[in-house]
């Protein structure tokens, strides 16, 4: 199958007073229909920067594509007409962030805002339509219901301040899914909420995909989430994707060393934490990335061909993929 989202030899730099950041180098990854990927690494590695551009979300200046696609079913997103952007943005492609608390107005109710939303959808796809208000409002509450809002028909009445953290991430949920995309992406989408709550909501994003065939790329330094919930994952180190497969591939028999490293860095049930295991060091300054492997300065394995770059052995975004010298040669996949 062809995949519903696929971004190829992407590269991107942020011009600053300081000089140029090179925030993205070269990377390629892709999602298929009904699948979720994930996407981790620590903060500052590119997680986000590499999906904003996909709804249009990075101003350029500062920032400047240098190179790339970001294909969704064949379309360049970097390349789509504003007037094109308003149909796919929260009808094609959702994106829902860390905080939901931002991005709902805290004088408005649920359900005024969700009719906004659901009438601003139809309006982008039709000029013509004429406004439903109560068609809408039942919209908006079967999508409540669909993200096991309790009590949907006098929730939406409410405001997100009398509203918990955990039913704040539903409602945005809801709203997100109200224009019925096929992608959606989720930015840290737990990462506020409380142990207990971060289950229930990553419970609810695989119920949605299974459910609703949609395609998920979630953002996260959490490996736990990436586990429970996605089939592929991208580590991502100082702007590039340093490994790439499935779950099993990469989970269960990690190549990369900085991979290795992060999931040695998992606190265990029953492991003291003066064991835990942190990457000593620090991400590079991608002002002046060096010259060769990104991860060189805190590589166990380094040796002296890393400063050199190391080449992807494999190019399409979909293969299993390891950005270093310890493999350039292929290796096997058992
Ligand atoms: Fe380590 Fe070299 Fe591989 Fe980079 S290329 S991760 S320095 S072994
Ligand atoms: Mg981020």
């Amino acid at each position: 199958d062809a995949p519903v989202l696929e971004i190829r030899d992407y590269r991107l730099n942020f011009n600053t007073f300081d000089g140029v950041y090179h925030a993205l180098d070269g990377v390629n990854l892709a999602v298929g229909k009904g699948q979720s990927l994930g996407i981790v690494g620590e903060t500052g590695c590119g997680k986000s920067v590499t999906v904003r551009n996909v709804l249009g979300l990075l101003p350029s200046p500062p920032a400047e594509v240098v190179s790339g696609e970001i294909l969704y079913n064949g379309k360049d997103m970097l390349k789509v007409t504003p007037a094109e952007m308003q149909k796919i943005r929260g009808i094609e492609i959702a994106m829902i962030f860390q905080d939901p608390m931002t991005y709902l107005n805290p004088v408005f109710t649920i359900g005024t805002q969700m009719v906004d939303v659901i009438l601003a959808h139809q309006k982008a796809l039709d000029k013509s339509v004429r406004k439903n208000k109560k068609q809408a409002r039942a919209h908006a509450i079967e999508m409540l219901r669909k993200v096991h809002l309790p009590n949907p028909e006098s929730q939406i009445d409410r405001y997100p301040h009398e509203l918990s953290g955990g039913m704040r991430q539903r409602v945005l949920i809801a709203m997100a899914l109200s224009g019925s995309p096929k992608l959606l992406i989720a930015d840290e989408p737990t990462t506020a909420l409380d142990v207990t709550i971060q289950a229930q909501i990553l419970d609810l994003i695989a119920e949605l995909v299974e459910d609703m065939g949609l395609s998920v790329i979630i953002i996260t330094h959490d490996l736990g989430v990436v586990a429970k919930v996605c089939d592929n994952v991208a580590v991502m180190y100082a702007g590039q994707v340093v490994e790439y497969g499935t779950i099993e591939e990469v989970f269960g028999k990690p190549k990369h060393p900085y991979t290795e490293g992060l999931l040695k860095s998992i606190p265990h049930p029953g492991k003291p934490p003066e064991e835990l295991y942190g990457i000593p060091g620090f991400l590079p300054n991608l002002l002046t990335p060096p010259i060769g492997c990104r991860f060189q300065d805190r590589c166990p394995k380094a040796m002296e061909i890393c400063g050199t770059p190391p080449k992807n052995r494999n190019n399409a975004a979909h293969d299993r993929t390891v950005l270093c010298h310890l493999y350039e040669e292929g290796f096997e996949d058992a």
